[in-house]
């Protein structure tokens, strides 16, 4: 990348110096992006869909976000019964909650007291994206995606988690049929919060599983 600076006035006559920011047509085009764009215009140029669908389902994957799994996790940890349905078909139960959680399964994985779950992706980037986003970059990194299965306890221990050694710590490898939601334990000290504030607890990665839920006042 250039290290070349240049300045730019903001209207209130403030500048400052930042690297140039190259154009993305002059970045290298990949494999992929080739085979991804020709797709496009081969679907559309048949008629099987249009540009217009192809744009709204690429808005729609970018306003997913962990919001949405995060409103799934604080209703199972408050009702009972919803939890017993988020574990059989989470699909399902999003779409009682009003979210849409995609066509593809997603299942829910509950931490105990016991087991501690992590989800990855070995092969490419297979992910909840319908309820937490685009994935991370490390998500997508060799290391995570092959570290995560051979030694998970010191990639969690990376992310500042660590699991106890009377812990059972399973791995799940999504794929492009199934993808997997960590349902984080509902941490101590919450047990007056209502559902808005527990939600608030919920972060990312505690869906992927590298984290635990935040404490209250954390
Ligand atoms: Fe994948």
């Amino acid at each position: 990348m250039s290290t070349e600076t240049h300045g730019h006035g903001h209207g209130d006559g403030h500048r400052h110096e930042h690297p140039s920011q190259p154009d993305l047509e002059d970045q290298p085009v990949g494999y992929y992006q080739v085979m991804t764009e020709a797709l496009g215009e081969v679907l559309i140029d048949k008629g099987v869909i249009t540009a217009d669908e192809l744009r709204q389902q690429v808005e729609w994957q970018d306003s997913r976000a962990p919001v949405f799994g995060a409103k799934l996790i604080a209703r199972a940890w408050v009702d009972p019964d919803f939890k017993e349905r988020l574990l059989e078909d989470v699909n399902g139960a999003a779409a009682e909650l009003d979210i849409d959680a995609g066509d593809i399964p997603i299942r829910a994985v509950e931490n105990t007291g016991q087991v501690h779950n992590v989800i990855v992706c070995t092969l490419c980037s297979c992910y909840p994206r319908s309820l937490i986003g685009l994935p991370p970059d490390w998500y997508k990194s060799r290391a995570y995606r092959s570290r995560t299965v051979r030694e998970p306890r010191a990639v969690l221990a990376e992310f500042g988690t660590e699991i106890g050694d009377d812990m059972e710590v399973r791995v799940h490898d999504s794929t492009a049929d199934l993808r997997y939601l960590v349902m984080p334990m509902r941490p101590a000290g919450s047990e007056d919060m209502g559902e808005d504030e527990l939600a608030d607890l919920v972060g990312r990665d505690s869906m992927i599983g590298v984290a635990l839920a935040r404490s209250p006042g954390e």
